[in-house]
């Protein structure tokens, strides 16, 4: 979509870009061209989309593949899709992505790609869920604020290293496509934008797939307070009995000894998988 056809859009159907949804349409043809070839998506590929807005990677999309579902928050936008741009087989589901359960956006098979020029307000827990929800994809291109890629990638130690930093890590591996300038929006944004895909590596798929939700929880209060020891920061998760079983800290302390991990290890220090492997002799 060129600049001219996005503005001629928003001025013939009134489209006022919502900040509160962090609307930021791209209007770049060359950078379209460029989410749309390192995303994998290919004939006959199921994708997703999160927030198509006003279609300028989905008219691209149905060009390729009919097995598409895209979810979007604002139903004003996701009304214009329906009406002016998607063609029939397409899905599109007019929702908060974050309310929907698993069941709600599901196709009868996984979905190989998922795509997303995510609204920056709400990266984390899109992200997050995305991951959670489909360990099985093949890839995930997104894209995010370019100060944001430092909580992606970071690694054990660094001050970025956090929930989302293990759970993208967990899925596969992180590549930082190429930097997008603000003016290849409308509106421009305030910040430089980047593109990033995860890959699966799917040695880790099918281990804990089941019990995916149970693992960010886990995961999430592993961090719950970075200061302490891992001990101190699990222990009412691991007292609540959502493991299926109470576990005591000294159950743990065995558990990280048996894995050569001192007793008194903070999260930040462990490995995206020494979270996996921590969680999965957990629940045994
Ligand atoms: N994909 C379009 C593009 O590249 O031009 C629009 C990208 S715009 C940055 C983000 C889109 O996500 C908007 O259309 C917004 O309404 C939608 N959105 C924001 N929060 C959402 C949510 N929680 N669930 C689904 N869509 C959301």
């Amino acid at each position: 979509m060129y600049r001219d056809e996005v503005k001629n859009i928003m001025n013939t159907f009134e489209i006022l870009p919502e900040q509160k949804f962090g609307q930021n349409f791209l209007c770049d043809e060359k950078i379209i061209d460029s989410i749309i070839e390192c995303s994998g998506i290919h004939e006959g590929s199921t994708v997703l989309e999160i927030g198509p807005g006003i279609g300028a990677l989905t008219s691209r999309i149905q060009e390729i593949t009919s097995d598409y579902t895209c979810v979007e928050i604002d139903k004003r936008l996701a009304s214009f899709l329906r009406e002016n741009v998607i063609k029939e087989n397409v899905k599109i589901i007019d929702s908060d992505f974050l309310d929907l359960q698993y069941d709600e956006y599901k196709r009868d098979k996984r979905y190989d790609y998922i795509i997303s020029n995510i609204p920056y307000y709400v990266m984390t827990p899109i992200m997050k869920k995305l991951i959670i929800d489909n360990f099985d994809c093949k890839r995930m291109t997104f894209m995010v604020e370019e100060a944001a890629v430092n909580r992606i990638i970071a690694s054990p130690g660094n001050k970025n290293y956090g929930p989302l930093a293990v759970l993208c890590s967990n899925f596969g591996i992180v590549n930082k496509e190429f930097n997008v300038p603000s003016d290849a929006f409308i509106p421009r944004p305030h910040t430089l934008s980047s593109v990033i895909t995860i890959d699966n590596s799917v040695n880790i798929v099918n281990k804990f797939v089941n019990d995916s939700q149970l693992y960010l929880q886990f995961v999430d209060a592993c961090f719950s307070q970075r200061r302490k020891k891992l001990s101190n920061s699990l222990s009412s998760f691991l007292s609540s009995g959502k493991l299926g079983k109470p576990v005591t800290t000294g159950d743990l302390a065995d558990l990280l000894s048996s894995m050569n991990i001192p007793s008194d290890v903070r999260s930040e220090a462990l490995t995206p998988e020494d979270f996996h492997l921590i969680f999965l002799n957990l629940l045994v």
